[in-house]
């Protein structure tokens, strides 16, 4: 057995590093690269310091490395236990506060409670139902949603899950502490609504090509076939490589073009 922390003395670290002020970041944001990445090396190695275990208290990925034992078929979410209450939930909906030399699972709900009561507030975990909704090609899209107190406030996201794990659209937005939840879940929903009545992709002659509007949102992911060399990007909900976006875009040669980097929790 490997000697590190508790999880409490992680739970405390994280919570000295709000405090401190040294982290005003939700312990959210490297989910992607996390699910590419069984066993965090590519992060763990540079929790330094308590900000930086505040930054890597994240959610795990759900079922790491599952895909690549090709189990990529299961219907079912990977179920993870939470360290504190012994619950068993999807992997997405657990907080990860991990250091140098270990790592640590706590549910949301779990999480949540801790950070209430850090904060001194009266904290509702709410659980909003799965919902499945359409895109503008009638196609269906399953969501799932989480709710996570952090250091500046309350964060709701919605999931696609496919295949048991989150894959394609991915929502958040952000709160203050004190914020109704279903206030957000509300803001949340009229996104995802949004989202799916619009396409950036359509079929073309040639194949694959960006539509007449000539704009293209999506998300930057990690991709493993090329360790993280370039960007696996999220549009329309659907994967798409680097090389693969490249190529449509040499549709436009000669052209000028602007790239706008945005928070997860913007709308495009
Ligand atoms: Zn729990």
């Amino acid at each position: 057995m490997s000697s590190g922390p508790s999880l409490d003395e992680l739970m405390h670290d994280y919570l000295d590093a709000l405090k401190s002020g040294a982290s005003q970041r939700w312990p959210a944001g490297r989910w992607w690269r996390d699910r590419r990445c069984p066993g965090w090396g590519s992060f763990r190695h540079r929790a330094v310091s308590l900000a930086e275990i505040a930054v890597q208290c994240t959610r795990r990925a759900p079922g790491a490395g599952h895909r690549k034992l090709g189990e990529a078929l299961m219907s079912e979410p990977v179920l993870e236990q939470c360290e504190a209450c012994g619950r068993r939930v999807p992997g997405y909906d657990t907080v990860v506060l991990s250091s140098e030399t270990k790592s640590r699972s706590l549910c949301s709900n779990c999480f949540n409670d801790t950070m209430a009561a850090w904060h001194g507030i009266d904290f509702q975990h709410p659980t909003f139902e799965p919902l499945t909704l359409h895109d503008v090609d009638g196609v269906s899209h399953l969501f799932h949603f989480c709710s996570r107190l952090g250091g500046p406030g309350l964060a709701v996201e919605a999931l696609e899950i496919k295949g048991g794990q989150p894959q394609g659209y991915e929502f958040q937005v952000l709160g203050k502490l004190d914020q109704d939840p279903l206030e957000l879940f509300r803001r949340l929903y009229e996104r995802i609504r949004r989202t799916l009545a619009r396409k950036h992709i359509v079929d073309g002659e040639l194949g694959p090509r960006i539509g007449d509007e000539n704009v293209v949102r999506g998300r930057i992911t990690w991709d493993d076939e090329s360790h993280g060399e370039v960007p696996r990007l999220v549009i329309d909900g659907k994967e798409l490589s680097w090389e693969e976006f490249g190529r449509m875009l040499m549709t436009y040669e000669g052209f000028q073009f602007k790239l706008a980097i945005l928070d997860r929790s913007d709308e495009p």
